[in-house]
C-alpha cells in the first residue's frame, strides 16, 4: 500500500488533540500536530495551536472556546485550510484515513475497527462506561464523518490493550445480572500502555509496571507484554486518585452522596448526573486541595505552605505506591517500572515521592538522573529494578492501527 496521510483525533473532556502522519509500511512521517485546550473554561480563554513537523508553531492563538462545537470548528477550519502558513510551506493534505481514540467500547466492541452507523449506535449504548470521554469522541466522530464523508474512519480503543485481562481481574463482584449488562473491568490508557511496549521492543521486560500519571492516572501490571491487571475499572473514575476523580472508594460513600442529592432535589431526576459530576469532575486532587487539579499549581501551592495541596499530593503518591506494591505481588517480582503521562514524565518530585519507601523491592532512584528530562533511566545502573521515564506516543500507535486496518481492508 502506498504512503497514506492519516489523521488521528484524540479528544478529552476539555481538549481536542490532532495530528497527521504520512504512513507507509514501516515509516511514519509527522506532517503536523495541534490541539485546542481549555474547552468550556468559562471566562478563561482556551488555546489553539498547530505545529509543523519541525515543532515550529504555525498557529498559536488564544480563543474563547465555550463548548466542543466551537472547538471542533477551529479544528475543522484548520483541516480544510489549503492556505500556506507563515514560512510558506505546504500545510497538509486531505486525510486518506482517520483514527479516533475511544476510551471504552463496552463488552461488544473489543477490537479496533472501521466506523459504521451500527458501530456508532453500539458505542452510544455504553457512553456511561467512559462518561467524560466517549460522548466527546462520538461527537467528533460524527462531525468528522460530515467533514470528510468519503474518508474511512476507524476507532482505536483504550480498552483494546486490556481485552485479555484474566477473569479474576476482569469480573467485578456485583450481582450477575449487572455483569450480563456489561459491567466489568475495562481499564483505560491502553493506547499509552501499548506505546510504552512498542518503545521497549524488542526487549520488553517480563515483569513490567507502567504508571500513566496525567490528569487521569492509572497503573498496569504487564506480564510478557500483556495487561494482567490495571487500576481503572468499569470507568476511568476507579483506581488511583486523579485530577478530578476519586479513584477507588468505599461504595458507601457513593450511597451517602446519592442520598444527600436526593434529599436536596425535588424529583431526583438528575441525581445520577450530579453524583457522576461529584465523583468524576469535583473530586480527586481538586476535591482534596479545594483549588486545582493541575500538578504544577499544586507544587507551587505546596512550596507556599498550603496544607490542603500537600495532603492531595500525598494521597496521590501514597495510592500509587500501594498499587505498585500490590502489582509486584501480582507479577511475582518486578523487572521494570515505567513512568509516563504529563505528571509521570515531567514531575520529578512525584516520581521521587512515589518511589520513596519502595527500596525493599529493589526500586531505587538516582536523584541526578531523576532530575533529567525526556526519555531517561532514573535508577542506578546496578539496580535490580530498572526505573524509566518514557513519554507516551499515543498518536503513533493510533496511526499504526489505522494503517494496518486500511491495509487489511485493501486485500
Ligand atoms: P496529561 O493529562 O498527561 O496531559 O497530564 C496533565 C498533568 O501533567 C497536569 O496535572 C499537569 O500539571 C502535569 N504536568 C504537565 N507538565 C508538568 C510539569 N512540568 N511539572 C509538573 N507537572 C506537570
Amino acid at each position: 500500500m502506498p504512503g497514506l496521510p492519516v489523521l488521528v483525533l484524540n479528544s478529552g473532556s476539555s481538549s481536542i488533540k490532532f495530528s497527521m502522519y504520512e504512513s507507509g509500511e514501516s515509516a511514519r512521517r509527522k506532517l503536523m500536530e495541534g490541539a485546542v485546550d481549555g474547552i468550556g473554561s468559562g471566562e478563561k480563554e482556551g488555546k489553539f495551536w498547530i505545529k509543523d513537523p519541525n515543532d515550529r508553531k504555525i498557529v498559536d492563538q488564544s480563543s474563547h472556546v465555550p463548548d466542543l462545537a466551537s472547538a471542533f470548528k477551529l479544528v475543522e477550519d484548520a483541516l480544510l485550510s489549503a492556505e500556506k502558513h507563515s514560512g510558506g510551506e505546504q500545510t497538509w493534505p486531505h486525510p486518506a484515513a482517520i483514527g479516533h481514540r475511544v476510551v471504552c467500547g463496552g463488552p461488544t466492541i473489543t477490537e479496533n475497527q472501521r466506523v459504521s452507523p451500527e458501530l456508532i449506535e453500539e458505542l452510544e449504548r455504553y457512553v456511561h462506561f467512559a462518561p467524560l470521554h466517549n460522548p466527546v469522541a462520538l461527537f467528533i466522530i460524527r462531525e468528522t464523518l460530515k467533514l470528510f464523508p468519503e474518508v474511512p474512519n476507524f476507532i482505536c480503543l483504550d480498552s483494546y490493550f486490556h481485552r485479555n485481562l484474566p477473569e479474576v481481574t476482569r469480573r467485578l463482584p456485583v450481582p450477575a445480572k449487572y455483569t450480563e449488562m456489561g459491567v466489568q473491568r475495562f481499564g483505560a490508557h491502553g493506547i499509552s500502555y501499548e506505546s510504552i511496549i512498542e518503545q521497549l521492543k524488542p526487549s520488553v521486560p517480563s515483569r513490567l509496571i507502567v504508571a500513566h500519571l496525567g490528569n487521569g492516572a492509572s497503573i498496569a501490571a504487564i506480564r510478557d507484554g500483556q495487561s494482567i491487571d490495571t487500576s481503572m475499572g468499569l470507568t476511568p473514575t476507579g483506581g488511583i486518585i486523579s485530577g478530578t476523580r476519586t479513584g477507588d472508594i468505599d461504595p458507601g460513600v457513593l450511597l451517602f452522596i446519592l442520598r444527600e442529592l436526593l434529599k436536596a432535589s425535588d424529583d431526583g431526576k438528575h441525581a445520577a448526573d450530579e453524583l457522576e459530576d461529584a465523583v468524576s469532575k469535583q473530586a480527586g486532587l481538586l476535591g482534596v486541595s479545594k483549588t486545582t487539579n493541575d500538578m504544577r499549581d499544586l507544587r507551587k501551592a505546596i512550596v507556599a505552605g498550603n496544607a490542603d495541596a500537600r495532603l492531595a499530593v500525598d494521597q496521590f503518591t501514597y495510592t500509587i505506591r500501594k498499587f505498585i506494591g500490590a502489582y509486584i505481588a501480582v507479577l511475582g517480582g518486578l523487572d521494570m517500572l515505567v513512568f509516563t503521562g504529563g505528571i509521570g514524565v515531567n514531575d520529578s518530585d512525584s516520581r521521587a515521592e512515589i518511589c520513596s519507601g519502595l527500596e525493599c523491592f529493589g526500586i531505587v532512584l538516582d536523584a541526578q538522573r531523576n532530575s533529567a528530562r525526556g526519555d531517561v533511566t532514573i535508577s542506578p545502573d546496578d539496580s535490580s529494578v530498572t526505573v524509566r521515564v518514557i513519554p507516551p506516543e499515543e498518536d503513533l500507535i493510533m496511526v499504526n492501527h489505522v494503517y494496518r486496518l486500511m491495509a487489511e481492508s485493501s486485500h
